[in-house]
């Protein structure tokens, strides 16, 4: 079994042709809309259906490639079938195939086919990019400017799977702001440091942004630099840690899902110190490490769902009762369950439930497993560490 992710590649992109890529998104974007106009009037959202209905008008009109508007076709279709309401396209990006993009492993090339023809940009990647690339021939990938006006490619290549058989065993992690990490097996990377090392910067930051000159500017952006850097570097530690850990076990990994992660966090009250501590990237950070790592050890992911798993007690599955909000098993860093007795680690029993859920999910036929990943898999360039 295999299953598809992108891998998100910084691309060097020199001045004049910038230009020429910006053109080819203008186009792309303009394609789009034009489509999912004639799209809507005529109330078409099948592919081949609209293909005949647009694709001479736009190619006439845009100058793009064949195979661009049979992308922008497709764009406006998946589009259209994945959210209710479709906005107008931004050229901010554009879906290549086959025939318009190609990557080169021995040079580290992507070759693009811009409107104007075909460019080779060389892309500016770390190990992990380069360790998912190999030897893949990747046949689609989605050219994208940030705002900041920088160019990244997203190649999408097919990954074997690690085995589908039911894995016997499952390392829950639990992540928490007091310690970063908590696993079922009781390890646990404290967040002290990092934490002290974020207090530090931002109360620089709070001096230096009094002072609005752009030198205080640089030095901001210096340091939020090396603040980002820091926890790239614990987060990559901890993650091969992790990865290292299950693979010696034989074990997969089970995370409580992000967002709802994020949601929890959101509802308890804090203030402002507490909400710049949150750091919700961190752990989409730290996740994405795990589950690239993972890949490559041929160690299983699993996600579940979130909920009671620091209120519930693991060893036999009592949660407080709701009666009573106020009241849990729960007190910082202790658990101590009223039903059976059971005292623990709190983060030690949130993470063994999270196993606990792991195993359930984890059996092969468990849907949605490879899709989810697939969904929230971009890899950040690393190319600075
Ligand atoms: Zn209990």
């Amino acid at each position: 079994m295999t299953q598809s992710i992108s891998v998100k590649c910084k691309l060097i992109v020199h001045q004049e042709l910038r230009r020429e890529i910006d053109r080819t998104l203008d186009r792309f974007a303009d394609a789009c809309n034009q489509i999912l106009d004639t799209a809507k009037v005529a109330k078409c959202w099948n592919v081949t259906k609209l293909h005949h209905l647009v694709y001479h008008p736009v190619r006439l009109s845009t100058g793009l490639k064949a195979n661009h508007v049979c992308q922008a076709i497709r764009r406006v279709v998946s589009n259209a079938k994945a959210v209710k309401q479709i906005h107008k396209f931004r050229p901010t990006s554009i879906s290549l195939d086959a025939r318009t993009f190609k990557y080169d492993e021995s040079n580290q090339v992507a070759g693009i086919t811009l409107i104007s023809g075909r460019v080779n940009l060389p892309l500016k990647i770390g190990g992990y990019q380069i360790a998912l690339l190999r030897g893949q021939a990747p046949t689609s990938a989605t050219l994208n400017k940030t705002r900041q006006g920088d160019y990244y490619i997203n190649i999408v290549v097919e990954i074997d799977a690690p085995p589908t058989g039911k894995t016997p065993k499952v390392v829950g992690v639990d992540l928490g702001r007091i310690d970063i990490a908590t696993t079922s097996t009781g390890k646990a990377w404290s967040g002290k440091q990092i934490q002290s090392v974020r207090d530090k910067y931002s109360k620089t930051r709070a001096n230096i942004q009094r002072k609005r000159t752009r030198s205080a500017r640089r030095l901001m952006r210096r340091l939020q630099g090396r603040e980002q850097r820091f926890q790239s570097w614990l987060n990559h530690n901890i993650s091969k840690q992790l990865v290292s850990e299950a693979k010696q076990l034989n074990a997969a990994l089970a995370f409580e899902d992000l967002t709802n992660i994020r949601q929890s966090l959101n509802q308890q009250p804090r203030n402002k110190t507490e909400r710049r501590r949150t750091n919700n990237w961190a752990f989409y950070q730290l996740r994405v490490f795990v589950a690239y790592k993972a890949i490559i050890a041929g160690v299983r992911v699993v996600f579940v769902p979130p909920a009671y798993t620091s209120k519930s007690c693991s060893r036999c599955g009592h949660v407080h009762p709701e009666t009573d909000k106020k009241k849990s098993y729960r007190h910082g860093k202790k658990f101590k369950c009223g039903h059976c007795g059971f005292d623990h680690d709190s983060d030690i029993n949130a993470a063994c439930n999270i196993a606990a859920l792991g195993r359930s999910v984890s059996s092969p036929e468990s849907p949605g497993f490879s899709c989810r990943l697939e969904g929230q898999l971009d890899l950040f360039p690393i190319a600075a560490l």
